[in-house]
């Protein structure tokens, strides 16, 4: 029994620290939503995270579509919280601390202190479409775009400053659609990239301007990839099976493209010495 608890200690443990968050966010904010939002959140990772222990090959592609659907059908377009990042914005300007704030604070900037790109492997519904294309790992050399993300960043804050200084009217209404329109901007870029660079995560290497703030903040994450140096025997698969070209073999913070990882296990998974 206590075998078996040490075992699945991680997915408690990721249910507990979900509990925590809906009951206290339910309680001060006197909202049963935040119960119900954070709880099945917390389901479905404790669940994936189980899959993998139990080392079902499709856990976090599980994981992605049942929290990845769940935002974009159910809080984008049912209950009509703009969750991109346009939304972030908008509710920051009105002070208001709900959805889309509270999503970007424990998924994209407090979070990645704890749990790094998380998001990005097992929870981001743009990706979850992304990772349905066949170019699973990067068939080329990373470009040096990446200076295209802190431009869509600004042109995101600049849009929802602008409707505010203009004082436009349906600010709610307008919201709603830019989220189906970034949506879809989103997916055809993506797709577009995908298929040109082949890489299913071009998209989150250049264009993504969420990674403006999950990669500083992930440089410090708690929850790492470290590679057991004795056991390595310098093999190279790992960084071949990379969808985000990470030198995870380096255990500093600066390793390559160390604030890219997506926590997604495949070179933990491939390893032949079971180093990571
Ligand atoms: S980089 Fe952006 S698009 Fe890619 S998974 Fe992360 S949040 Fe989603
Ligand atoms: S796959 Fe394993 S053994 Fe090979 S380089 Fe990576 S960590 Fe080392
Ligand atoms: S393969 Fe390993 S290093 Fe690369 S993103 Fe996935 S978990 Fe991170």
């Amino acid at each position: 029994m206590m075998k078996q608890l040490q075992k699945y200690s991680a997915p408690i443990l990721l249910l507990a620290v979900f509990e925590t968050i809906a009951v206290t966010l339910w309680l001060t904010k006197d909202n049963i939503f935040y119960l119900f939002n954070f709880s099945y959140i917390g389901i479905s990772l404790a669940l994936g995270v189980f899959l993998f222990i139990r080392q079902y090959k499709h856990a976090r592609r599980i994981v992605q579509l049942l929290v990845g659907l769940y935002m974009l059908i159910y809080l984008g377009i049912i209950s009509r919280e703009n969750m991109q990042i346009e939304g972030f914005w908008y509710y920051l300007f009105t002070g208001v601390f709900e959805a889309a704030t509270i999503h970007y604070a424990v998924a994209k900037i407090f979070g990645p202190l704890l749990f790094g790109r998380g998001w990005c492997g097992y929870a981001c519904w743009t990706a979850m479409v992304l990772d349905f294309l066949p170019y699973k790992v990067p068939a080329r050399p990373r470009k040096k775009i990446g200076w295209i993300r802190y431009i869509t960043f600004a042109v995101s804050l600049a849009f929802v400053a602008a409707l505010f200084l203009a004082k436009v009217g349906h600010i709610e209404r307008i919201m709603f659609w830019a989220f189906i329109i970034g949506n879809i901007l989103y997916y055809a870029v993506g797709i577009a990239l995908a298929v040109a660079f082949k890489d299913n995560r071009a998209f989150c290497k250049y264009i993504c301007p969420i990674t403006v703030f999950l990669k500083p903040m992930s440089y410090f994450a708690m929850l790492r990839i470290q590679c057991d140096k004795e056991k390595c025997i310098n093999c190279g698969k790992c960084k071949r099976v990379c969808p985000m070209d990470v030198d995870v073999t380096d255990n500093s913070r600066r390793r390559e493209n160390g604030t890219e990882c997506i926590l997604c296990m495949e070179c933990v998974k491939n390893c032949p010495r079971k180093a990571l």
